[in-house]
């Protein structure tokens, strides 16, 4: 009996787990491909790691690449090094990379270079904006995968710009939308109260903020700050604070400056915890790029404080609006002084993703005419 064709499924970091349960729960009963997670370790803190395998009840990584943090070099070189020795040892027919964290380059570089097939789940985003890490790794692993899984039209047009030749290229929806329709049910029997340590207040705020832009800087980050206060006047703000987020605004020492009656200040949250808060909020101040996502999909109406997004179809079909720490407070009393609309329908946002990625992949593992992991 031939074994099913090795698939590795990368995952590093907060925002990759959601995009990777979907596809290890449609793939590990098939009998056509043997799928193995691999944890690059990019981050490993408990709340931004363990608990979202436990949330999206993902079985422990098979494999784990404890990549140094550091500078983006160090992390990408220190996985690229342990995914090499992986590879080497288990000879996968195909690595799966998600999104655009540093691990996402690293393992697809790896894997190109040792002739193993490379597909790119959430390909074809692009913000235009070369000085955002991610917008380098973006473009990088899209120009070396063999095949490129794209959640929106938008996302196909960038690839073929960039001449990226059609066949490569399948449409196969947004799968971070797939996570959270699963998800639903004990994303109900949440008990906010005790996520945030005190009664839900009947309307309120929800912030993220981690990208360099916003936060690796003192003058930005303290403008942000007062800002939120100004929001907190308004609104109550809940405010689950990224661990890079925390270090600035204590580097800074703008931690004490955030304390105030108005905002609840947290930890991250695990992803249950946190979806059931967007669920209820009524407006998301973030820079998150899942985030503006998860937000359009709930019909919430959400304020994204930076100047482009690599997802404009929550701009044009969702609740989202690219705002300045100059605007954000005009745009939230618009948005306070309008009554919530419906959750909008967005072409493939439909919990349908991981099906369609399935389906492509048995394709290419048939195209590649892969019967053995060792072939
Ligand atoms: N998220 C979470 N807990 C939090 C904040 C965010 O579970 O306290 C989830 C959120 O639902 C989304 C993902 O983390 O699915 C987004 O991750 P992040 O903002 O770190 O990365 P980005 O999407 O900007 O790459």
């Amino acid at each position: 009996m031939t074994v099913p064709p090795l698939v590795h499924l990368i995952a590093g970091a907060r925002p990759n787990f959601m995009k990777i349960a979907p596809l290890w729960h449609a793939l590990r009963d098939v009998p056509w491909c043997r799928p193995e997670i691999v944890h690059s370790g990019q981050h490993s803190d408990v709340n931004m790691s363990d608990w979202f395998f436990r949330d999206l009840e993902l079985p422990a990584p098979h494999h784990h690449l404890n990549a140094q943090a550091g500078s983006h070099a160090t992390l990408t070189a220190t996985a690229m090094i342990a995914y090499d020795a992986l590879c080497r040892q288990e000879r996968p027919a195909l690595a799966v990379v998600v999104g655009d964290v540093d691990s996402t380059i690293a393992c697809a570089l790896t894997a190109k270079k040792l002739g193993i097939a490379v597909a790119h789940l959430e390909a074809g985003l692009r913000s235009f904006d070369r000085s955002m890490p991610e917008e380098i790794n973006r473009i990088l692993t899209d120009s070396i995968a063999d095949l490129l899984w794209t959640p929106s039209s938008d996302a196909d047009q960038n690839l073929a710009r960039e001449g990226v030749a059609p066949k490569r290229i399948a449409r196969v929806g947004n799968i971070m939308i797939d996570s959270l329709i699963m998800a639903q049910p004990r994303i109900r029997a949440v008990d906010e109260a005790r996520v945030i340590g005190r009664a839900l207040p009947e309307k309120f705020a929800i912030v993220t903020l981690h990208r360099p832009s916003n936060v690796d800087h003192r003058e930005r980050l303290g403008r942000i700050v007062q800002v939120l206060i100004d929001i907190a006047q308004r609104i109550p703000v809940i405010f689950p604070i990224h661990p890079r987020t925390r270090r600035s605004l204590v580097a800074f020492g703008l931690a004490k400056s955030l304390e105030h009656p108005g905002i609840v200040l947290l930890d991250p949250l695990s992803y249950l915890e946190f979806m059931a808060l967007v669920h209820k909020a009524r407006v998301i101040v973030t820079d998150s790029g899942g985030v503006q996502e998860e937000s359009s999909y709930l019909g919430v109406p959400c304020l994204t404080l930076r100047e482009s997004t690599e997802r404009p179809i929550t701009v044009t079909l969702g609740t989202n609006r690219l705002t300045r720490v100059e605007t954000v407070v005009e745009d939230l009393e618009s948005i306070l002084a309008k009554p919530l609309g419906g959750a909008p329908a967005i072409p493939l946002w439909d919990g349908c993703a991981a099906e369609r990625v399935a389906e492509s992949l048995k394709r290419q593992l048939v195209l590649l005419q892969i019967s053995s992991p060792l072939n």
